[in-house]
């Protein structure tokens, strides 16, 4: 167990990567500062210890291993590209935090699961840029408030009324929100610079 934020995001730091990235599956590895402080957010307000954590894209597996680091959870990730949970798992090996997880290979938009009572999502959904749409995190969404009672989430910047709304229409609320800044590498062709800076924003919605 670890028991600061930044010994998580110190072990968070030391995960590989996506071997591949796809970029229209907008896998970019959520920068250890920013998954150490969704994990530490969400621990503090008693969302992470006993619960079952649902990582949604989990890609390699960043999110849910930082909860099942931080506190006693059951932890699942899902991804819908099966590579990347390869990694995740040996991630999870070089953690040795393997007992309490799963990986499964799942779309968001058809999951054949219901979380109990007691479920948080994690999540740093695709956010549609590169496709040229807007709000690719709304299956996400959806996935999260039919799963979970409270999940934490990553959107861009000027997503809040969106969210909020989507939120409302589900008989959710968001309870916070806030800004941060993704530090990213250069990861794909279309990139020209060395490193980007993306805005976004991090929520926390009680979905019931
Ligand atoms: N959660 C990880 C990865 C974020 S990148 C992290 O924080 O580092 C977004 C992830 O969502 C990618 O791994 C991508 O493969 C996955 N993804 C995209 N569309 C998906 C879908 N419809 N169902 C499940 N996973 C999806």
């Amino acid at each position: 167990m670890t028991d600061s934020r930044a010994g998580l995001e110190r072990a968070l730091e030391s995960l590989s990567g996506f071997a591949e990235p796809v970029a229209s599956l907008e896998q970019y590895q959520t920068p250890a500062d920013i998954a150490a402080h969704i994990v530490h957010l969400a621990w503090v307000n008693g969302d992470i210890e006993g619960h079952q954590v649902v990582d949604l894209g989990c890609g390699t597996g960043l999110l849910g291993l930082g909860a099942a680091l931080r506190a006693p959870a059951w932890v699942l990730g899902i991804d819908i590209d099966p590579e990347v949970l390869l990694t995740a798992r040996r991630n999870a090996d070089h953690l040795a935090v393997e007992s309490r997880l799963a990986w499964c290979h799942g779309d968001v938009a058809s999951l054949p699961i219901d979380g109990p009572e007691e479920t948080t999502v994690l999540m740093n959904p695709p956010f549609g840029a590169q496709q040229g749409h807007t709000h690719a995190d709304r299956p996400f969404l959806a996935a999260a408030s039919s799963l979970a009672a409270v999940s934490y989430s990553v959107h861009n910047a000027g997503s809040r009324a969106f969210v909020e709304s989507y939120a409302a229409d589900s008989g959710g609320t968001v309870t916070e929100g806030h800004e941060a800044t993704l530090d990213l590498p250069h990861q794909f062709e279309f990139h020209d610079e060395r490193r980007r800076q993306i805005s976004a924003e991090v929520f926390r919605i009680e979905w019931r």
